[in-house]
């Protein structure tokens, strides 16, 4: 599909525009999504121009040339990934055969495996091969309808290696189609060399580590592994508020194994997300809502791990948190870099309703990235990122799980995706250097 100014998708079956402020819906389950049915999106230098029903296009679409039929297609947003570690080395399947035998975490890591094994290859990995491993791995999440994604270091613990985590980040995103938004995890994990010395590690992580990130304007958050047995809820503040000094925003992975009080670190310092919260408290949640931060639920790392705890979604929803639901894509626990596919587990296990899920990965994921002014919606203004699926309702797409059913995408107005063109799970992708 040639990339012009002007372009015209029309005859959508639906367009789920997830901006529920300006369209209203009759059908109760998708009132929240802003469900156009029988829709038409123009776009102009790769941005949403206009959205509405065919039926009242009118004269707006005359002397456009380039039209896309949409007929039969359901339309959504481009898919946004709020929470991955996307960048790493090596693989830990034998780990996984493990753990299904039923090997407990103590004894994966004293047979090498476990956070640590993946820090020991990203440490040895030059930075040319993460590279190239993440182009790949965002190529296959682009070709699932994601389109921005959030990617962490953390797997490097020195200083020197957390840089070339994150300058690998910053080339990835500038040869991949999807957008990437950097993330600093360096409290990520006490490593190993630091064990009995962990308020050692937390200051070169702010001393050392922060200010280097920061001068190198390589991230755009700071993130802390705040669960229990690993970062506290002290050293998280701290972590997070000499972040902030130096210009970087606050999210934090918390509540995972037990209430370590980490939501309510997210909310006291204005946090932009909080993830996991499987163990969050009540007021923790509570505190959320007050601050705004919204909540990542990360589904995949339950299936992953083989345990049925899940966070409390449909009680975060309640009381007014906006969740999105995210990969957590990591070779540990979650090896899942499909949206769709975490979706469709949010729904069978956190009984999310699938309007609910869709959010969870469009309007909200982006609210949780701080970027919900340009993308996760179909509205005037707003990127012109749109995924095409073959479907006949929006439920129909987390309903058919891992279904191949992802038609085309396109990003800032330029097809990066079509199963038409060769497509499918090996289809030609356009916009996606493999070289840099
Ligand atoms: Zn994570």
């Amino acid at each position: 599909m040639p990339h012009s100014e002007d372009l015209l998708i029309k005859n959508a079956l639906q367009v789920v525009t997830c901006e529920p402020d300006l369209f209203d819906s009759q059908d109760e389950g998708a009132r929240s999504l802003g469900l156009i049915d029988d829709g038409s999106v123009l776009v102009s230098g790769g941005t949403v121009k206009w959205v509405g029903k065919t039926s009242d296009l009118g004269e707006k679409a005359s002397g456009i040339s380039d039209v896309i039929d949409a007929s039969g297609k359901v339309v959504l947003p481009g898919l946004v990934d709020a929470h991955t570690h996307t960048v790493f080395a090596g693989t830990r399947e034998r780990e996984y055969e493990m753990r299904m035998r039923g090997a407990a975490y103590m004894e994966i890591a004293r047979a090498g495996g476990g956070i640590n094994a993946t820090v020991a290859s990203v440490r040895e990995a030059g930075i040319d091969d993460l590279v190239s491993s993440g182009i790949k791995r965002l190529a296959s999440m682009l070709r699932r309808g994601t389109t921005t994604v959030e990617i962490k270091s953390g797997y490097g613990l020195e200083t020197e290696s957390e840089l070339k985590m994150l300058r690998a980040i910053r080339k990835i995103g500038r040869h991949s189609a999807a957008d990437v938004v950097p993330t600093f995890l360096g409290a990520h994990e006490i490593p190993p060399e630091f064990k009995g010395r962990r308020d050692r590690y937390v200051d070169i992580v702010t001393e050392e580590m922060i200010p280097a990130v920061s001068r190198e304007g390589l991230a755009e958050f700071c993130d802390v592994f705040c669960v229990h047995g690993v970062f506290t809820s002290d050293e998280a503040r701290r972590i997070l508020l000499k972040g902030r000094e130096h210009g970087l925003k606050p999210m934090i992975h918390a509540d995972e194994f037990a209430d370590s009080g980490a939501a309510g670190v997210a909310a006291d310092l204005g946090a932009v997300s909080a993830a996991h919260l499987a163990f969050a408290s009540e007021d923790g949640i509570e505190a959320m809502r007050e601050a705004g931060t919204v909540a990542i639920v990360l589904p995949g790392v339950s299936v992953g791990v083989g345990k049925c705890t899940f966070a409390d979604a449909r009680r975060m929803i309640e009381i007014g948190v906006d969740v999105a639901v995210a990969t957590d894509f990591n070779p540990g626990s979650s090896m899942v870099d499909s949206l769709l596919i975490v979706s469709s587990l949010a729904c069978s296990f956190m009984k999310m309703t699938p309007a609910e899920a869709i959010l969870g990965i469009t309007k909200h994921a982006a609210r949780a990235i701080d970027r919900s002014d340009s993308i996760g919606g179909i509205g005037p203004g707003m990127q012109a990122d749109l995924v095409f699926f073959e479907a006949p309702d929006f439920r129909y797409i987390p309903y058919h799980f891992g279904g191949d059913i992802v038609d085309a995408v396109m990003k800032k107005g330029k097809m990066v995706f079509s199963k038409a063109q060769g497509g499918g799970a090996n289809g030609r992708i356009s916009g996606t250097e493999t070289e840099c």
